[in-house]
């Protein structure tokens, strides 16, 4: 009780607020209705009462009126038979009581609604008792008092006035114990009318409470009954249910909105949740680091929606690059090395932790990089290291233009993540190394085999579709009676000497040329864009130099080379064919000479 006084003198919105204040108002109106109830019964019974008194008054004045004729009349005929002067008494005391009588008679029975003749009646009367003593009783009297007599025709003419107006007064008498009794009873029925009335508005008001009450309580249990089959949704895992719209500030708009925001946090759990398991998904799935960067920095985003994210990564144990970027959703990946006045940046990557700068007004990072983020209107930021085991190994940034944008949960939660990122990073550093490895030759480095079947099917179909007008040659090069080498000088100087060949082609072919370990002491070399002539030109310069340059002095390296061009509606392996013919002819030939074909 005391509880709600407190609450609706602070103004307080509670649940029952509405239901008591609309209470009061009933109760004023009841009250208010009960009062004027009373009064108008009171006025009203007042009324009635008067007209009934009125009627039984009218009824005592007459029968007063009768009976002061009464008594004149026996007075006088006391006296006219004993000549007793006694008997005068009475006559002249009725004689007074009629004159009061008719006077009070006479006022009362002015204005009576239900006739208003009745006052003529009454005058008619009194007029017939006064005409009685005017012509009988006095006349007679005095005739006695002088001593006459009266005879037997006076007499009887007198009683026979007397009577007229006993009828005359018998018939009013009738007339006004009516009116009294139909007063009374109107008095009974105004009343019960009253009563019914005022019983009427009770029972109206009454039921336009309890519907107001009915419908006040369904306002308050409707919410909490939605509120209730939201809960339970909720534990049956259906965080999508809807919540009751409500939005009166009391006790239960106040726990929908909490729970509201209790759902969305759970909303914001489950998509951090879903993100999480998609970015591991696909970062997983990544064939190399550019993937990883895109999803890592997509999913972020996602995640912690800002204006800017950006990955900066290790180079080399010094240095570090910006590897990719999102600003306004587009992905860039470029590699933007970090030069040494990048001091903001290293600032951070040296400081070992991951931070937040929520407000850039107040604080940020001094550097070249973060002055001109600031200039382009960032003003918080979020930077996430990236660790493997102890050592940093990258940072993962957010900004936003607006302060305050990041939160410490925001953080935690890339904290969590930023290992998987790292992990992916080295999975696809992995197997971009385990790739080229596939690729190329284990002893001397060049490209092997495999590679130059891929690379020669490209050339040829490049060239046959794209290229037509000119051609590439491909030289094949065997050691010469290597065989014998080995036996000399042994496997590992052979391995050594086969090091230094590849080398030397290496060097002396331009970048855009291909050479390739074929297979033992085997290799080739595609060279776009060149004929014949070329090819030969480039096979003779490597001859020269290998047999000028070995590496060692107390023994000479020669090799012999097979020349051919590619041309139109040649296959791969009529190329190396033809290749293979020449570089035969070169060690039948006596070996160390180039020779071409088709000869040139
Ligand atoms: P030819 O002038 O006719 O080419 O004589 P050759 O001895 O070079 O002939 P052949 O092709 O029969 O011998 C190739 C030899 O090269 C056989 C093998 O011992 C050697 N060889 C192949 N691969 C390697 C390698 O990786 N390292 C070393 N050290 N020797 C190799
Ligand atoms: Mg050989
Ligand atoms: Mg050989």
């Amino acid at each position: 009780m005391r509880n709600i006084v407190k609450y609706l003198i602070q103004n307080k919105k509670f649940v029952g607020s509405n239901l008591i204040k609309i209470n009061i108002i009933f109760m004023i109106i009841f009250i208010l209705n009960i009062i004027i109830g009373f009064d108008y019964m009171g006025h009203s019974f007042q009324d009635n009462y008067q007209k009934v008194r009125q009627s039984a008054d009218l009824r005592i004045q007459l029968l007063n009126l009768e009976k002061a004729l009464v008594d004149q009349e026996t007075g006088q005929r006391g006296f006219l038979l004993s000549k007793d002067s006694q008997f005068l008494k009475p006559f002249d005391q009725g004689t007074e009581d009629y004159i009061r009588a008719s006077e009070a008679l006479l006022k009362n029975s002015e204005n009576i609604e239900e006739n208003p003749n009745i006052h003529q009646d009454i005058v008619r009367l009194i007029e017939t008792g006064e005409k009685w003593k005017v012509e009988y009783g006095d006349p007679q009297v005095r005739k006695v008092m002088a001593g006459g007599t009266i005879t037997e025709k006076e007499l009887l003419r007198g009683k026979q006035n007397f009577d007229a107006f006993r009828d005359q007064e018998a018939e009013l008498m009738k007339y006004v114990e009516d009116l009294r009794d139909y007063r009374r009873e109107d008095m009974l029925n105004r009343l019960y009318y009253l009563f019914a009335i005022i019983g009427a508005i009770f029972i109206g008001i009454q039921f336009f409470m309890l519907y107001v009450l009915q419908s006040g309580l369904t306002r308050i249990t409707r919410p909490i009954i939605e509120l209730d089959d939201a809960v339970s949704s909720y534990q049956s895992g259906h965080i999508q249910a809807k919540l009751p719209q409500y939005t009166e500030q009391n006790e239960i708009g106040r726990l929908i909105s909490k729970f509201e925001m209790m759902s969305d946090e759970m909303k914001k759990e489950r998509r951090t949740i879903k993100e999480t398991y998609r970015m591991i998904n696909m970062v997983n799935q990544a064939r190399n680091l550019e993937e990883v960067y895109r999803i890592s920095l997509e999913s972020v985003a996602a995640l912690i929606p800002c204006d800017r994210v950006s990955i900066i990564s290790q180079n080399d144990s010094r240095h570090f690059s910006i590897k990719a970027f999102i600003q306004n959703g587009l992905f860039t990946h470029k590699d933007i090395p970090l030069t040494r006045e990048a001091i903001d940046i290293y600032d951070l990557l040296r400081s070992g932790f991951s931070m937040v700068h929520a407000d850039w007004t107040t604080y940020r990072a001094e550097g070249p990089i973060t002055d001109q983020l600031y200039e382009n209107g960032i003003r918080s930021s979020m930077h996430i290291i990236l660790r493997k085991e102890t050592r940093v190994v990258g940072l993962l940034n957010l900004f936003a233009t607006t302060v305050n944008h990041f939160s410490l949960q925001d953080k935690e939660q890339l904290e969590l993540l930023s290992p998987m990122i790292v992990t992916a990073m080295d999975n696809a550093v992995e197997t971009n190394r385990i790739q080229e490895m596939a690729l190329h030759d284990a002893l001397t480095g060049l490209w092997n085999r495999r590679y130059f079947e891929v690379v020669l099917e490209k050339l040829i179909k490049q060239y046959k579709q794209e290229d037509p007008s000119t051609t590439f040659s491909l030289i094949l090069l065997d050691v010469d009676r290597f065989k014998v080498f080995n036996d000399t000088w042994g496997h590992s100087e052979g391995d050594l000497v086969l090091k230094h060949l590849a080398k030397l082609l290496e060097f002396q072919v331009r970048p855009s040329d291909i050479p390739v370990r074929y297979g033992g002491e085997e290799f080739a070399i595609l060279l776009p864009h060149t004929p014949n002539r070329g090819g030969v030109e480039v096979a003779e310069r490597i001859r020269k130099q290998l047999e000028i340059e070995s590496p060692s002095r107390k023994y000479t390296v020669t090799a012999s080379f097979g020349v051919a061009e590619w041309q139109e509606g040649l296959t791969a392996a009529e190329l190396i064919e033809a290749a293979d013919q020449a570089l035969y002819q070169a060690k039948e030939a006596g070996r160390n000479q180039v020779i071409a074909y088709p000869k040139s």
